[in-house]
């Protein structure tokens, strides 16, 4: 089956168009997707325009307009729960000279975007199979990364504790959310403080073809992570941060 190209919608939404080796990349890649969904049960969501929207478009929304980031800079990747390597397989077509590192706890989505990535021939990309909390505490990762990424992997405030510590101080964290409420918002700015982050920015929009709402939530690390950061495997989601007494660690 073949994808739609919609330049034009790329274009007015994200002011961005794959050139053409990037659509046939795109398209390499959902040939992958549907192949890989008859073995393994990576996605529902496999009909053209649905995997451009949910799959393609929503993975780069994260990036585009940038004003927070700054696109020309190589930059140092993390993309945490990737699953069958979203956001981070699009993003990686979408900029090529970045360093793309995608992680999941299963072994088997690991090894379908292992072997995506052979087929795609996508020199910039690594992936391995971990948790996040153990890649947090561990030197050869933790404060390593420009920008980490997560969508669909749990709570907002979890996805913090599972982000931030990666990152380097400065570094950028996009958490790809659908709906978004105040009662999240207060959660994440409880969980932030502890981590030594700030919430720049909270962007809701909808998606192009389904207008679905949709929210990115851009996190910027301020100060290095507390060692106690993140807890052990299990932990955050047990008890998310923002009913942790902080008193714990002082
Ligand atoms: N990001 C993908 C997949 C979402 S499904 C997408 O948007 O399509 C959530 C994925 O997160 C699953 O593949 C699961 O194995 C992974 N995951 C959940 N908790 C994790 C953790 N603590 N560390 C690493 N991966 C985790």
């Amino acid at each position: 089956m073949s994808l739609p190209i919609n330049s034009d919608l790329w274009q007015s939404t994200l002011n961005w168009t794959p050139s053409e080796f990037q659509q046939s990349q795109f398209q390499q890649l959902y040939t992958e997707v549907l192949s890989g969904n008859q073995r393994l049960n990576l996605t529902r969501i496999t009909s053209p325009e649905e995997f451009w929207e949910k799959h393609l478009w929503d993975s780069l929304r994260g990036f585009f307009p940038g004003a927070y980031l700054d696109l020309n800079q190589s930059q140092k990747l993390i993309d945490i729960g990737t699953g069958a390597g979203f956001p981070g397989l699009p993003l990686a077509i979408a900029q090529p000279t970045w360093d793309f590192n995608l992680v999941d706890s299963t072994r088997k989505k690991i090894q379908f975007v292992h072997e995506t990535i052979q087929t795609l021939k996508l020199p910039n990309v690594r992936c391995f199979v971990e948790r996040a909390e153990a890649l947090g505490q561990d030197s050869r990762h933790r404060e390593q990364y420009d920008i980490a990424t997560i969508r669909a992997v749990a709570t907002a405030t979890v996805c913090a504790e599972y982000c931030i510590p990666l990152l380097k101080v400065g570094g950028t964290a996009i958490l790809y959310r659908g709906q978004w409420t105040e009662y999240e918002q207060d959660e994440l700015n409880a969980a932030l403080e502890q981590l030594g982050s700030e919430l720049l920015h909270c962007e809701t929009f909808v998606t192009p073809l389904t207008e679905s709402r949709r929210t990115c939530l851009i996190l910027r690390k301020s100060f290095p992570t507390h060692p106690f950061y993140p807890r052990a495997i299990g932990i955050p989601t047990q008890k998310p941060l923002s009913s942790t007494p902080i008193t714990e660690f002082d």
